[in-house]
């Protein structure tokens, strides 16, 4: 998908660079219409300032931004086929919810009876239609997102902008708001671009997950490659837990402790690699034969467990299911073996996400 025909927006070596050095670097990134494709990455590694570049809040220093094959850099954020919601919802407090949406189609002179139906079928789809005279500050925080949504929706934007929207809402309703969104978007077929630094929300919501990683592009795929197959260290450890550990390769064999296991990277360079397991990869048995570790913890969270093991100087974390948990005890010896596992080239530990 790199031809503009086929892309609903389309970012060409996009590079916005503060004075203080920080922002993006050489963004490339083709979205296919209706297609959900969230911006993940820790605070500051630039997020918001591809999204703004997008909507026109900011001018990027080199690139191009095509929405529909057409360039959009010299257009002002209204004049754009785009449309924002914002994590501080943004209503008018002084309108009704009614007024708040109808609000943007009478700018563009729709006729009266056209924005009663759209505004009607917008508060529909967002499940508001009972709230459309009331005045936003007596709605609650979900409900005022909704609103924003539906307003945002009724303006029929090519590609719909998502600044964290749903980060000031408690985890319940967050996670109720992600459903009620991407059902919304399945309906409507709209292109959307998610900003996020939440993983679970990025894995649950979205068609693509752009990793970013200090103003760069870290890796794009499916949630599932992302989750099975991260391409670096550092995706693999800002991605769902993870354990790392320290290996070295002889290019047909990865060595960890006592562990000697096929390499699964055939591009890893021979020496010092990098070894990433994931909780539920490690396999626990009584019997010798793979890291010899101790258990410190057994923690019960209802179907699974996570069992932390003292392995040398690190800790590892299994999960196993809860039948299991109940043989296993603080202070027993224990061998870890690994179902699968993620080999990167040795690096910095700069360059492993925060755990
Ligand atoms: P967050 O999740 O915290 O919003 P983000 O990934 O969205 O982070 P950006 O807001 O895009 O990150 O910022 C990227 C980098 O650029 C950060 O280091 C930020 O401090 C810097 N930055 C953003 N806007 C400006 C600005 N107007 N002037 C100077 N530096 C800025």
């Amino acid at each position: 998908m790199n031809t503009t025909v086929e892309s609903q927006l389309s970012i060409r070596n996009l590079s916005k660079v503060f004075k203080t050095g920080d922002g993006v670097r050489n963004i490339s990134l083709d979205i296919a219409k209706g297609e959900m494709v969230t911006l993940l990455g820790p605070s500051g590694c630039g997020k918001t300032t591809v999204l703004r570049s997008i909507g026109g809040f900011l001018e990027p220093d080199h690139g191009d931004i095509l929405i529909r094959g057409n360039s959009v850099l010299n257009l002002p954020p209204e004049k754009r086929p785009t449309a924002m919601v914002f994590q501080s919802y943004n209503l008018w407090p002084h309108m009704t919810v009614y007024e708040n949406l109808a609000f943007g189609l009478k700018i563009r002179k729709y006729k009266k009876p056209d924005i009663e139906r759209e505004v009607t079928a917008a508060l529909e789809l967002v499940q508001l239609s009972s709230a459309a005279s009331k005045n936003p500050t007596q709605l609650s925080g979900g409900q005022q997102q909704r609103v924003a949504l539906a307003r945002a929706l009724l303006l029929k934007p090519d590609v719909l902008l998502l600044d964290e929207p749903f980060s000031a809402l408690d985890a319940k309703l967050r996670m109720e708001m992600r459903e009620e969104l991407r059902d919304i978007q399945t309906l409507t077929e709209m292109t959307m671009v998610f900003v996020t630094h939440d993983q679970e929300e990025a894995l649950s919501i979205s068609d693509r997950i752009v990793v970013m990683h200090g103003g760069q592009i870290e890796q794009l795929s499916t949630p599932q490659e992302i989750y099975d197959a991260p391409q670096s260290s550092f995706v693999a450890s800002f991605i769902g837990r993870i354990n790392v550990l320290k290996g070295v390769s002889d290019g047909q064999h990865i060595t960890v402790g006592e562990l000697r296991v096929p390499n699964p990277n055939v591009a890893l360079p021979i020496g010092d690699c990098i070894v990433a397991v994931r909780p539920e990869d490690i396999y626990l048995s009584t019997q010798a034969g793979g890291l010899e570790g101790q258990i410190r913890q057994v923690m019960v969270l209802g179907h699974y467990a996570e069992i932390s093991v003292n392995y040398k100087e690190e800790t590892l974390k299994v999960f196993v299911p809860r039948e299991q948990a109940a043989t296993l005890h603080p202070g027993q010896s224990i061998s870890l073996m690994f179902h699968k596992m993620n080999v990167f080239p040795a690096i910095s530990v700069s360059e492993v996400a925060p755990r």
